[in-house]
C-alpha cells in the first residue's frame, strides 16, 4: 500500500456529478478539498469518453434551483431541438395526449461539464480517477484509496461527501444498513434521425415493459429511446419489446448509434431516504433524493448539494440535522410525488386524468 499524501483536506468529496459539483463550489472558499471522479470531466468531449446515461432534460424545478444560486444556463450546454410539447404515449389505455411542457433539453455531459468548470481551482480535483474505498485510520483521519494513472494513491480528509450516485460505494460500504431502494436500469439506445424534427419529449406508459415508463427524447440529429426496467426482470427483452412497438407505430428507430444503461433509484417511502452522519455525508442520488415518479435527478441533486453545503457552512462539525431541515422542501416533494402517483401509474385512473388534463395542440 503506497503511503498517503501529506496533505489533510477538510472534505473529501467522492463523485464530480451534479450533486458533487454544486457542494464542492459552494464549500471551496472556506474548506480544503479533494475530490474526484472517474469520469474526464474536464478534457474536451471525445466520443470513447465514459458518460453518464441520462435524458438531460432540466425541469421547471431544476431551473429554480439554478436561479437561486445565482445561475443561468449557458447556451452551449443545449441541444437544438427546445421541448415545449410533452406527448404521453399510453399502450395499456391505448390513449395518445399532448401537455405544454417547461423542460431545458440538454447535452448531458456538457451539462455536466459547466457545473464542473464552476469549481474553482483551489480544489483538488482529480478526473479520470477511480476510487476504491476508504478507511477510518488511528489518526482519526479518512484514508481515502483511488486509483489515478493506472497507480494506487491516498490522500487523508477529515470529513466525507458521498456524491457517487445510484450504485455509491461510499454508501454501500461505510453504513452496512442503509435502505436498499427499488432498483431500476435505465437504458438508452441512440438513434439516428435524419428528418431532425421531433419536437416532443415523450413519454410512454406500457405495463408489460415497465411499471415505471420509457421515454423518447430528441437529440440534434438522434432520437434517444429510453426506458427504466425493474432491474431483477428480463430487462433486455422487455427492451427489445419496446422497441418493437414503437416500430409498429412508426417512430423513426433504425440506426442504432449507441446504447448505454445505469442504475436508477426509486424512492417510495421517507425510509429510502439517507443521508449518513456528521462525518460521512451522502447528497444527490447517493442519498436516495430523486424523484419516484418521473426519475428526474437534476433537481434533487442541485438541491440536496446546495442543502448540504448551507448546513455545513452553518456548522461544520455537526451539520447533520440542519441539512436534513435544508432538505425539507425536497424531502415534502418525494413525499408528494409518491401520493399523487395513482395518477400515472393506475392504469384506471391514468386513463381519466390524462384525458382531462391534456391540452389540444392544433396543427
Ligand atoms: C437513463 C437515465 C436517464 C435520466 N434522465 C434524467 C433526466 O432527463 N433529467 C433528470 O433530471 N434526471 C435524469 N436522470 C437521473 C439523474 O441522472 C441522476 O439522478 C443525477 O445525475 C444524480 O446526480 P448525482 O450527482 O447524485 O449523481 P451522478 O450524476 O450519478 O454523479 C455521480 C458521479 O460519481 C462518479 N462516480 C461514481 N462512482 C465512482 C467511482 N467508483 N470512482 C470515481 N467516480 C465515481 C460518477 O462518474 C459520476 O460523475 C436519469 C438517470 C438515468 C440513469
Amino acid at each position: 500500500m503506497p503511503d498517503p499524501d501529506s496533505t489533510i483536506y477538510d472534505f473529501g468529496i467522492i463523485g464530480a456529478g451534479p450533486s458533487g459539483a454544486t457542494a464542492a463550489t459552494l464549500l471551496a472558499d472556506h474548506f480544503s478539498i479533494f475530490q474526484l471522479d472517474r469520469r474526464p470531466l474536464r478534457s474536451g468531449k471525445h466520443p470513447k469518453a465514459r458518460t453518464k446515461p441520462c435524458g438531460g432534460l432540466l425541469t421547471a424545478d431544476a431551473q429554480k434551483i439554478l436561479t437561486s444560486m445565482g445561475r443561468g444556463i449557458p447556451k452551449h450546454v443545449l441541444v437544438d431541438d427546445q421541448l415545449l410539447i410533452v406527448k404521453i404515449i399510453d399502450f395499456d389505455n391505448q390513449q395518445e395526449n399532448d401537455f405544454a411542457g417547461t423542460l431545458f433539453n440538454c447535452d448531458r455531459e456538457l451539462f455536466d461539464r459547466w457545473l464542473v468548470s464552476l469549481i474553482p481551482p483551489s480544489v483538488d480535483l482529480r478526473t479520470e480517477t477511480i476510487f476504491e474505498g476508504l478507511t477510518k485510520e488511528a489518526d482519526g483521519l479518512y484514508h481515502i484509496k483511488f486509483k489515478e494513472n493506472k497507480q494506487t494513491k491516498i490522500v487523508k480528509a477529515k470529513k466525507i461527501i458521498g456524491a457517487d450516485g445510484a450504485a455509491s460505494r461510499v454508501k454501500f460500504r461505510q453504513f452496512k444498513t442503509a435502505p436498499k431502494l427499488p432498483k431500476y436500469i435505465g437504458i438508452e439506445e441512440w438513434f439516428e434521425m435524419p428528418d431532425g424534427n421531433f419536437p416532443a419529449f415523450t413519454i410512454i406508459f406500457d405495463s408489460s415493459i415497465t411499471d415505471y415508463y420509457a421515454w423518447l427524447i430528441p437529440k440534434d440529429e438522434f432520437l434517444i429511446v429510453g426506458a427504466a426496467l425493474p432491474s431483477d426482470t428480463n430487462t433486455k427483452e422487455r427492451f427489445g419489446a419496446l422497441k418493437q412497438k414503437l416500430i409498429q407505430h412508426h417512430y423513426p428507430i433504425e440506426k442504432l448509434v449507441k446504447k448505454e444503461g445505469h442504475p436508477i433509484l426509486r424512492p417510495r417511502q421517507k425510509e429510502h431516504l439517507f443521508t449518513g452522519d456528521n462525518e460521512i455525508a451522502l447528497v444527490g442520488e447517493a442519498a436516495g433524493y430523486i424523484c419516484p415518479a418521473f426519475a428526474d435527478g437534476y433537481t434533487y441533486a442541485l438541491g440536496s448539494g446546495k442543502a448540504l453545503a448551507n448546513a455545513i457552512l452553518q456548522n461544520p462539525k455537526n451539520f447533520q440535522s440542519i441539512y436534513q431541515k435544508n432538505l425539507q422542501p425536497l424531502t415534502k416533494s418525494i413525499r408528494l410525488k409518491n401520493f399523487k402517483m395513482p395518477i400515472w401509474y393506475n392504469v384506471g385512473i391514468r386513463k381519466h386524468i390524462v384525458k382531462l388534463t391534456a391540452v389540444k395542440i392544433s396543427k
